[in-house]
């Protein structure tokens, strides 16, 4: 599937359902998930963008429950213990990340469409859990552009970057199992094939 990919020749995805209120956002590291999300959070108010509880540390100019919750490892056991995460992976081998549920069963009850921008085993988690979302991957315009994206970006070093090179082959096998492929060329338009994919855009 790997090969397929890097020769271009994408796998049709199969649809489960033609819409639903529950999308997933995944695809390899660098290739503008969060920019997409953030896009369309900042121009759909229909749509409800998840904010994830993360142990790792803010970044410069990441905000408390805007970004991310940040939160201790003793709080990311207490909310697992509680339940209270719809699902929940370690990525890149390091921070825990997971996907608090009660803003989603809220926005959902007043009839938003959610967006989760989570890694696989994140989206595969929701997948069983609500069969009903609507799993959706973005792919990077190539497998070079992908590598450039990762090096300019200038936020990990060499090892890491070799980290998120392996896991991004790995993620990219995986894409067969979405139900959309979304290639991010430009943002804007990526956001727009995204939205598009929810109910809420019924044309
Ligand atoms: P970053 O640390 O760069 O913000 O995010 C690293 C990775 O964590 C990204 O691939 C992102 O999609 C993933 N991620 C963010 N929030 C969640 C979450 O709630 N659950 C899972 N499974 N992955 C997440």
């Amino acid at each position: 599937v790997l090969e397929e990919w890097l020769d271009g020749r994408f796998p049709p995805a199969t649809p489960r359902e033609a819409r639903s209120r529950l999308l997933v956002l995944a695809g390899p590291t660098a290739v503008g998930k969060g920019t997409v999300a953030a896009h369309i959070r900042d121009n759909n108010p229909e749509i409800h963008l998840s904010v994830s509880a993360t142990t790792r540390a803010p970044r410069p100019g990441e905000i408390d429950g805007v970004h991310y919750y940040f939160v201790d490892d003793a709080e990311f056991d207490r909310l697992i213990a509680d339940g209270e995460l719809l699902e929940y992976a370690v990525v890149h081998n390091r921070s825990r990340y997971g996907t608090p549920r009660a803003p989603i069963d809220a926005a959902l009850a007043e009839g938003k469409t959610v967006l989760l921008e989570i890694d696989l085993q994140g989206a595969r988690q929701v997948r069983a859990a609500e069969p009903s979302a609507t799993l959706i991957f973005l792919l990077p315009p190539s497998w070079d552009e992908l590598v450039h994206r990762l090096v300019g970006r200038g936020t990990e070093d060499a090892e890491e970057r070799a980290r998120r090179l392996r896991t991004a082959k790995v993620e990219l096998a995986a894409q067969n199992e979405f139900d959309h492929l979304v290639v991010n060329e430009d943002v804007a338009t990526a956001a727009r094939e995204v939205v598009d994919l929810s109910t809420s855009s019924a044309r």
